[in-house]
């Protein structure tokens, strides 16, 4: 049994990940300050004896004790939180970046770093491998998120190189499924929440930029295998199945049925125009490919929603989400 340390538990993506530690028989110390988390995420948790919660913010130093394994996770991720929480965004992938390893560094724990697809920024590489460098824009939007990530990796990578530490970067595509956050603002779960509640779909921009959605289940094996591996540079994990705006639209209207019309809006600046994860590394260093179609994920993610968009009706707080990031 491994001790294993996931900050940004409260999250998403690290709520899936304390999960499956936890099924494959590990002990789990979950980190959080709830920026854009949620208790409920881990409320399940709470009669798990090897499970312990720590509220905290990364970017102050603190000491877990010993851990064998990090998943570094903590980050807004959404286009709408990182643009209301740019310069927390920019903290987190640097300063907390920076204490994390040096936990790696005290207890001699392997690291894994979750990067993102914006590190190629709006790529003139298609589909994007791991060597494309990118094309960010250092001072625009999404400069916060895009570029506190590419520092992290250039810190990970120099602890690696100059202090040993044992180190892994995955490099996630858009991630979708249940316990995303239907406030977030993001694509699925605009459109997800739009074709629930009988609402009007948003498209940003003509709709034809594209984007490759992976599902979560798929996600978290990738990222568990590439933990597991001895691989030291950036794996990109996402599904390489590509769809535009326009496509994803019509696969959520078709699956849930609703009659919603699609209503054009301005696209927010810097938008990249495609996106496509080559996960050639990924199959050949972890034999890992997802598993779940678009159209199978979209109705996993459906009950979650339906859930959600309850409870947020209920408590009043049901926002339009529509244009936010803009
Ligand atoms: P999320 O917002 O649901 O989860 C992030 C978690 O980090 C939240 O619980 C938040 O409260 C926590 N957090 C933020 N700042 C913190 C801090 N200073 N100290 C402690 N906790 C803090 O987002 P997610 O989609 O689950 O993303 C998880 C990770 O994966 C992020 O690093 C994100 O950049 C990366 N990622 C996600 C996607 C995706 O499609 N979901 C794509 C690319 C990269
Ligand atoms: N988008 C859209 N309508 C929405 C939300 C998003 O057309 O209601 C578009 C957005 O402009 C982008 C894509 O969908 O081109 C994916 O947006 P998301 O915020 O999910 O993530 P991104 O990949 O841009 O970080």
């Amino acid at each position: 049994m491994l001790r294993v340390l996931v900050t940004g538990a409260a999250g998403f993506l690290g709520s899936h990940m304390v999960d499956a530690l936890l099924a494959e028989g590990n002990a789990v110390v979950g980190v959080d300050n709830f920026l854009t988390g949620d208790q409920r995420n881990i409320a399940h948790l709470t009669r798990d004896v090897r499970f312990e919660f720590l509220q905290h913010d990364i970017t102050q130093p603190f000491d877990p004790g010993r851990v064998d394994w990090i998943f570094n996770m903590a980050s807004p991720a959404s286009p709408m939180d990182y643009s209301a929480y740019g310069v927390e965004t920019l903290m987190v992938g640097s300063v907390g970046v920076r204490n994390v390893l040096e936990i790696a560094k005290k207890y001699s724990a392997r690291l894994l770093h979750t990067s993102t697809s914006e590190c190629y920024g709006d790529p003139l590489v298609h589909p994007q491998p791991e060597s494309y460098w990118g094309n960010v824009n250092p001072i625009g939007p999404r400069s916060v998120y895009d570029e506190s990530k590419r520092f992290a990796e250039a810190l990970i990578m120099a602890y690696h190189r100059y202090q040993k530490i044992d180190t892994r970067i995955v490099r996630i595509f858009n991630t979708y499924g249940p316990r995303l956050q239907a406030n977030d603002g993001r694509v699925i779960s605009n459109f997800l929440r739009q074709a629930l509640g009988g609402d009007d779909l948003t498209i940003y921009g003509d709709g034809s930029q594209t984007r490759s959605f992976c599902y979560v289940s798929d996600q978290i094996e990738g990222q568990l295998r590439l933990m597991h591996s001895s691989e030291h540079l950036p794996v990109n994990v996402g599904n390489p199945e590509e769809f535009t705006i326009l496509e994803c639209a019509q696969a959520i209207l078709a699956i849930t049925g609703a009659c919603s019309q699609l209503v054009f809006e301005p696209l927010p600046l810097d938008d990249p125009r495609q996106r496509r994860p080559d996960i050639t590394r990924a199959r050949e260093l972890l034999d890992w490919e997802p598993k779940i179609r678009l159209p199978e994920g979209i109705r996993l993610t459906i009950p979650w929603f339906k859930q959600e968009l309850e409870r947020l009706s209920a408590s009043g707080d049901l926002q339009d989400t529509s244009g936010m990031a803009a």
